[in-house]
């Protein structure tokens, strides 16, 4: 197709639920042709085990904020149930060809399966599909090595203003948002969801750079006080209700600011930023992963470790941990937090992982569906790469097995969080809030522990070794750090013998 066959163009929103900052929709206007801003509602996507309605509710919050703003540029969102490719059928027999303009997008496999589709009906019908790189992560990467100072460039340009205006595609009516309890998204929905839209999302942005931020190091591991000192941002980076490069830029304008000031509580606050900055980065590096290899959804990163667990999973387990009902306190107050909350700290996160998959030893690609579903912030490029960290099959990171009991005296050793969201333990004293199953008086409606600590330990230790000493398990993993490991890294670990040895010591220590 040509440009000039194109009567209007369609701006897809995906996980990019803005306009400020929205490199496809400021290419559309620089076009000049009609704009259809749409979004897709798809009923196979949110039939996924990984998807669930508190989600869409975050989702639903966006959409109509987003809305509200098309409006005022005189461009309403259309928004429409259903297939896209059936969509784009219908849209080109009614309205003519169009130029497609849209964000790049790392998802899930399925939505990796339908972007292919929908690629190839673009070919077929001569449609131009123009998408932009999204926060930071390339597509198509040659060199690894290099990714780093792409990204960092990505971050430096200037960000794109809201258009002051839009032309619209006149009578097209595809359908409403649908409401927030629809059928469709299940109803799997228990306690808060955060509130989505860009607003909010600006709003906390500023409270975690005014004053939010000042001890997020200190906090960010706690289970309880993390949930006000961390930034809270990730659900609207994983839906786009912002991008990385205006929290970046904001970031590094309030640091400008702090360190004129120059006092020691401005330099601490200082610190505390460069460490939120260094996440944002770890974001995009992880979400590179997935997009350099989809696979990782589904498949461990280090073939040695496919086999170790599967035919070992146990239903009972299983039901527990998602239940919270395991009989280690921490553990179980965490997960019921999360059904509560949507989120919780990175730290209990990998805890709660690290527990099913070394204490119950339950398979990483049953488990983390299910905690997808829980998470309001479910971005599966972090999800997954993270998922297959805390359970040990990457063959690139040091096997971190996490004692749960260790992690309840550390973080939140009077019991305060535990007692939230366990009541059973509500009177249990700081002596025994930890392990109450050692004074069996107290806490007579809460499960004895499942598994015990130092037995299932040792026999992950004792199946996690036997892969590491496996035959080609060190070529292997140079393979996986080739393709997946941050460069720092992989200089620090292909080093020499001295630094391989010393990473197997690592996964002595941590254990
Ligand atoms: C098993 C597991 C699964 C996870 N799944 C997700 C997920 O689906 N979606 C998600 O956004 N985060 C995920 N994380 C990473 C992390 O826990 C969350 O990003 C963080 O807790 C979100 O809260 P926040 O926005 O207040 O984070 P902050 O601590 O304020 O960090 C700022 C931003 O940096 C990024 N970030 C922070 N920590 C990490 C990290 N370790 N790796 C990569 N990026 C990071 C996030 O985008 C976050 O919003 C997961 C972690 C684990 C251990």
């Amino acid at each position: 197709m040509t440009l000039n066959d194109a009567k209007f163009s369609v701006v897809w929103f995906k996980r990019d639920l803005r306009i400020a900052d929205h490199e496809p929709l400021a290419k559309a206007v620089k076009l000049g042709l009609p704009i259809l801003p749409l979004y897709v509602v798809e009923p196979d996507y949110w039939k996924l085990p990984d998807v669930s309605q508190r989600h869409w509710h975050f989702i639903h919050d966006s959409l109509c904020e987003l809305n509200n703003e098309l409006i005022k540029k005189n461009a309403p969102l259309c928004v429409y149930t259903g297939d896209i490719i059936n969509l784009f059928e219908n849209i080109r027999s009614r309205f003519g060809s169009f130029y497609l303009f849209s964000h790049q997008e790392t998802g899930n496999n399925w939505t990796y399966q339908r972007d292919r589709m929908v690629l190839s009906w673009c070919k077929e019908q001569r449609i131009v599909w123009d998408e932009s790189q999204s926060n930071g992560v390339a597509r198509r990467l040659i060199n690894r090595d290099t990714w780093s100072d792409l990204r960092n460039s990505v971050m430096r340009k200037p960000v794109i203003l809201a258009p002051s205006t839009l032309t619209s595609l006149k009578d097209i009516n595809l359908g409403a948002i649908p409401s927030k309890d629809c059928s469709m998204f299940g109803n799997n929905l228990i306690g808060n969801v955060q509130t989505g839209g860009r607003a909010q999302g600006l709003k906390t942005l500023q409270s975690f750079l005014d004053e939010r931020g000042q001890r997020y190091m200190l906090t960010l591991s706690k289970p309880g006080i993390s949930a006000r000192n961390c930034s809270r941002l990730s659900a609207h980076i994983a839906y786009g209700t912002l991008s990385i490069r205006e929290i970046e830029q904001a970031t590094h304008r309030r640091i400008k600011e702090l360190s004129f000031a120059g006092d020691e509580n401005s330099q601490y606050f200082v610190r505390n930023l460069s460490a939120f900055l260094s996440r944002l980065a770890w974001r995009c590096h992880f979400v590179q992963k997935l997009e350099q290899q989809p696979c990782i959804e589904y498949q461990c990163m280090h073939p040695a470790f496919e086999g170790m667990r599967e035919n070992d999973f146990n239903d009972i387990y299983f039901e527990a941990w998602k239940k919270g009902r395991t009989g280690y306190p921490l553990v179980d107050a965490c997960m019921r937090s999360l059904h509560q909350n949507g989120w919780i700290t990175f730290r209990m996160r990998a805890m709660l992982v690290s527990f099913a998959s070394y204490h119950l030893w339950l398979d990483w690609r049953k488990t983390a569906p299910f905690m997808a579903g829980l998470f309001t912030d479910y971005e599966p490029g972090i999800h997954y790469s993270q998922f297959q960290m805390q359970s040990g099959v990457t063959g690139i990171n040091a096997v971190r097995m996490y004692n749960p009991i260790k992690q309840s005296v550390d973080q939140d050793p009077e019991g305060i969080f535990i007692k939230r969201y366990v009541p059973e333990l509500k009177n249990v004293s700081q002596t025994w809030i930890h392990e109450p199953w050692r004074n069996l008086t107290l806490a007579k409606d809460y499960p004895l522990p499942i598994v015990d600590h130092a037995v299932a330990i040792k026999h992950a230790r004792s199946q996690i070794n036997l892969c590491w000493k496996s035959q080609g398990f060190k070529e292997e993993s140079s393979i996986v750090l080739e393709k997946l490991a941050s460069r720092k890294r992989k200089s620090r670990v292909s080093r020499s013998n001295t630094e391989k040895k010393a990473s197997h010591k690592q996964l002595e220590l941590k254990f």
